[in-house]
Parts: structure tokens; sequence; C-alpha cells
């Protein structure tokens, strides 16, 4: 795909040489479709005295790496040993101090060499896999994705080192109409290519070459220091991560576990904006579950199908994407309202066991700059560990559904009275503990059977519907209400007395009176009313059993007092049946 960027590929034309048949280039290691032999490094258009392209290479490459030595040998090795024009250079040390990033590390070299040498296009390449990824870029390669379409692997990167040479390879992202050239220096060590320079100067004289090429051979065990330090950094970063986000996730529940999986996304990526969209197997859409970061609160209600956008592609295709700038990639770019603040993101598909789960987006680096394969190595470590706390959270999430199901009225939408008899018995123990008061009510509709029959059954579920919107509405927060079985309601006042238990009856009692049923009318008073009945802990009233009798015996007086009205228990309750 080339989505207006232009690849680099393996130049093909210029002075063939005669590989060894081990070292033939494979057509369809060619990304970029080039036909014809491949150039390892005449060093004809360097080295002008050696015009002669030699027939047999691994002899020559042999011979020229013991040259090389030779010459090593009489340059003393330290600072400056590369530089043939005798220009002021400093050494590997002084372009790495220590705590640099590799990208940093990787801008200072770049620049130093495009300085000291006028160079216009400079690139390094860090090997990723099998495949090399800029690092820090000037000139034309800034602007351009570059795809060197070369193994890593590739036998031939390897062989022009030990010559101190270059690959030629074609540039077409080169603004002259032919084609043009551009060198690639191999980085290598311990016998493996740890990435390269790409230098799109050419041609470039022998002194230079010889310089680049001695450059590249000083700064790559440097440049792997800064790698090896930055991903032992990011190791340590990312376990101490998880070993937070475990221990958050076990103490925070199924919708903190959503927001502890963001935050530590986005600390670890040093992300302004994480989101995090989950699959819907009934919609076969993916909907927005938490976000983090600014305009977090305008992306709730996103949702998107499989077909629409990069989340569903990606989702789909089961890939990660990493974009370092959506205009060059050839993405359209985000609406304005969503006020990105850059134009790179990662996007990863989240799945188990051959399930989608969702997709996690990463966007905005704090620092302004781009994502890239680096940057998605390290959310790589991070996502078996989210897979496995989403996963936890959607079992609790379900196992959580249920169970409120279970406890659940679904006329009302209040708790019903298997979750009163759990909750009773532990508020009354907790309650005795801490010596605080705690009372109960019992509510019951006066002439309900009336209503249902006046009116209809579906009516008197109306009816039940509109009475526990008047208990919500008169409650507080700590209070619990519950639909105790057919018209018949119960409230746990917890550290409440019965002179604010009274209070809080008659505020029921008024609101129910004050509500306009639809068929109200109907009722023997011209509107629905309730009769309650209050009870309260004390030494005589301390189990569950006894408070909900003792309120059921109050709710009763209040019936036989003429019912629209609150009775208090006072006197001892018949034993519970
Ligand atoms: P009282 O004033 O003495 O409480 O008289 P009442 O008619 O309210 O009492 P009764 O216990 O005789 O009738 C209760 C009625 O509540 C019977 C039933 O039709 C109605 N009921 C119980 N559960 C439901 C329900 O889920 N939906 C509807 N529509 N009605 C219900
Ligand atoms: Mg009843
Ligand atoms: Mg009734």
């Amino acid at each position: 795909m080339n989505h207006g960027v232009r690849a680099a590929r393996l130049y093909a034309s210029v002075k063939p040489v005669d590989l060894p048949s081990n070292l033939q280039v494979k057509p369809n290691r060619l990304a970029c479709g080039t036909t014809g032999r491949l150039v390892a490094a005449t060093g004809a258009m360097f080295h002008t005295n050696k015009t002669e392209a030699p027939t047999d290479w691994l002899d020559v490459q042999e011979s020229r790496t013991q040259a090389h030595s030779q010459s090593a040998d009489e340059v003393p090795p330290g600072p400056n040993k590369w530089d043939g024009a005798g220009r002021d250079v400093r050494s590997e040390k002084d372009y790495f101090p220590s705590g640099i990033t590799f990208k940093e590390s990787s801008r200072t070299a770049v620049r130093l060499l495009a300085e000291n040498h006028n160079l216009k296009a400079v690139a390094l390449l860090r090997r990723v896999d099998e495949t090399f990824v800029s690092a820090y870029a000037t000139g034309r390669f800034k602007s351009v994705r570059l795809r060197i379409p070369v193994d890593a692997q590739d036998a031939r990167l390897l062989a022009a080192w030990r010559q101190n040479q270059s690959l030629i390879v074609h540039d077409d992202s080169a603004e002259s109409d032919g084609e043009a050239a551009a060198m690639l220096f191999p980085l290598v060590v311990g016998d493996e290519i740890k990435g390269a320079l790409l230098v799109g100067d050419a041609p470039l004289d022998e002194t230079t070459h010889r310089a680049l090429s001695d450059y590249a051979r000083e700064i790559a065990l440097p440049l792997e220091m800064v790698s090896l330090r930055e991903e032992l950094e990011q190791r340590a970063r990312v376990a101490s991560h998880l070993q937070t986000l475990t221990e958050r996730i076990n103490s925070v529940g199924p919708e903190g576990a959503y927001a502890t999986i963001l935050h530590h996304s986005a600390e670890l990526l040093h992300a302004e904006r994480v989101s995090l969209l989950m699959f819907d197997e009934t919609s076969n859409q993916l909907a927005m579950k938490a976000a983090v970061g600014p305009h977090a609160e305008a992306m709730r209600e996103v949702r998107v199908g499989l077909d629409d956008g990069v989340a569903g592609r990606v989702l789909r295709g089961g890939r990660p994407l990493v974009v370092s700038d959506m205009e060059m990639d050839g993405h359209q770019l985000a609406s304005p309202e969503r006020r990105y603040k850059t134009n790179s993101f990662i996007s990863y598909p989240l799945s188990a066991r051959g399930r989608h789960i969702g997709i996690l987006n990463v966007t905005d680096k704090l620092s302004g700059g781009a994502y890239d394969e680096f940057d998605l190595r390290l959310l790589e470590m991070f996502v078996p560990q989210i897979t496995l706390a989403l996963e936890l959270a959607e079992w609790h999430q379900k196992a959580a559904e249920y169970q409120l199901l279970a406890i659940t009225d679904p006329i009302t939408g209040l708790l019903n009275r298997r979750y009163l008899e759990e909750r009773i018995g532990e508020e009354i123990d907790r309650s005795k503990r801490h010596k605080y008061a705690m009372s109960f009510i019992m509510i019951d509709i006066d002439d309900f059977k009336l209503y249902n029959d006046r009116n209809g059954h579906q009516a008197g579920d109306v009816a039940l519907e509109l009475t526990a919107q008047c208990l919500k509405t008169a409650l507080r927060s700590e209070d619990t209400a519950v639909r105790y079985g057919g018209e018949e309601f119960s409230v746990l006042l917890p550290q409440t007395g019965l002179d604010e238990a009274r209070v809080i009856a008659e505020r029921i009692r008024l609101c129910v009176e004050q509500t306009l049923y639809p068929h109200g009318k109907t009722q023997p008073t011209g509107a629905v009313t309730i009769s309650v009945g209050l009870s309260t802990l004390n030494e005589a009233l301390d189990t569950p059993a006894s408070i909900i009798s003792a309120a059921d015996h109050a709710l009763y007086q209040a019936k036989s007092h003429g019912k629209n009205c609150i009775a208090v228990h006072t006197t001892p309750a018949p034993p519970p049946s």
C-alpha cells in the first residue's frame, strides 16, 4: 500500500555483482517488487580507485576485512578516529549521556552526522524483529514512511558491514525524477544487525563514505546499550504496573477495573487519552466502556459497527495498528470536535481464546510526539494482563447482574424481600455493635384489591410503580426500600431513632396521598393512600423477625385506626409465627 508514501527499496541496477548462490536474494524478499539483482555494495561508487566489481564476493569480503583491520591498527581508537575529514567530532559518550532515551540518542547521532558531513537526508533505523523502523530522520526521510524491504537477517547486511561497505538502496523518496540511491550502513553488535544508518546524499566521496562506515561501527554499541537500558527500564515499569494493576483490580470491583486499566495504560504509554471499546456480541458493535483524558465524557456514547472506522477494522483484522501520522499514513483525520492534540495513535485489538473482547485506543502522547513500534511493544507486554483483567471484570459484572436480578423486583425496581432478610440481620448486628439506633417501616396500600378490581391489574402495577417512586423520593441514600410482597413495602432506616423515622414515614404517606395516580379518584377516599407501621430496635426487639413482626403489628393498628395513617409499635409484639 502506498498511501502517498514512497518507499525506499533495494536498488537493482547499479553494477550488480555475482553473489554466491547462498546469498542470492529471493524475489519475495523484495517487498516493492524489484526485479533483477541486488547490488551488494560494490564499492565502486565510493572507492574510485576500485572500479572493478569483484568476481568472487566472499573473497573480496575477506580481503577487505583484513585491509580494514590493518588500517584500523594504524589509527588509534577513540574519538575522531572515523573523521577522515579532520572535523571536530565528539565521541559516543558525548552523544549518549546516561539517562538519554533511544529516540534522543538517535536524534543526536543523526544530527551530528548530518552537520559534520553536510548531509541532507539521514535516518537512523532501528531493527524491530525482521524489519527496520525509522527512529529519527532528517531531510526528505522525515516526511515519508521509510520501508526498507531488506530483511534484517539478510546475510548481505552483515557481509557489507564486514567489508566496511554499505548497501545501495533505491530511494524513490528523492525529489529528482531519476532514480536516486541511498546508502544503508548496517549497525552491528556482536554479529547481529541492530539497525542501520540510511544516508540519502549519494554519491559520497570515498573519505565521507569511509567516515560514515566507521561512524556506524562506532555508534552501534553505545546505541544498543541505550536500547537495552531503555528496554530494561521499560520492563521494570511494566512489571511494577502489572503488580499494582493486579492489586487494584482485586480491590476495586468491575467498574473500577476499567478505570484502573485505562489509568495504567495511560501512564505506561505517557498518553493523555486512552479509551476502551468493548465488543458487544448481540449488536455486533463496539461500545465505549470507559475513557480517560480530556473530552472523555463526550466519548461515552460512542458506538461503532465492525464495518466502520479504524476500531472496527482493527478488531476484525486482529492486528494492532500504530499510526505515527494519520495524514502521512493515509488515514482520514478525526473531526475537530474530538480535539485530538496529535495525529498519532495506537489501536490494539483485545481478544481471549479466539473471542473478541474489545479495542484499547491510546492517543495524544504527553510530549506531543508520535507513537511507534516501540510503544506498541511496550503495550504488548501489558496486554495479556489487561485482557485477563477485562475478562475478570466482565465475569464479575455478569455475576453481579445475575445477583442483582435475583434480589430485584422487576415491577418497581426496588430490592426484594430476600435481600431485606439478609440485610436486616447485618444492620441489626452493626447497630448493636456501635450502639446505633435503627428503625423499620412496613407499608401497605389501602384498598388495593379494589383498585385492581376497578381499574385492572395493569393499572394496579402502575400504581405499585408510583408508590415505589414516592418511597425513593422520600428516602435518604442510606435507607433501603424493598418491595416486601404484593402491595406491601418496607424500609430499613439505619442509624435512625423513632422520632426521625416517624418524620420519614409521614413524608412517604404524604407523597402517596398527594401523588396523582391515574385512577386515584376510584379509591374510597378519592386518592390512593397507604397505612404505615413503625418499629425500632430495642432490647425487646433485636432480631430481624421481631422487628419485622412489630412493624407489621403496628401496620395492622394503622389499618384499624382508619387507614392512611402511621402507627408506631408500642406494645410488645406477638411472637413471630
Ligand atoms: P387493605 O386496605 O386492608 O390493605 O385492603 P387491600 O385490598 O389492599 O388488601 P388485600 O390484601 O385484600 O388485597 C391486596 C391486593 O393487592 C390483592 C391483589 O390484587 C393486589 N396485588 C398484590 N400483588 C399485586 C401485583 O403484583 N400487581 C397488582 N396489580 N396487584 C397486586
Ligand atoms: Mg396487603
Ligand atoms: Mg392493602
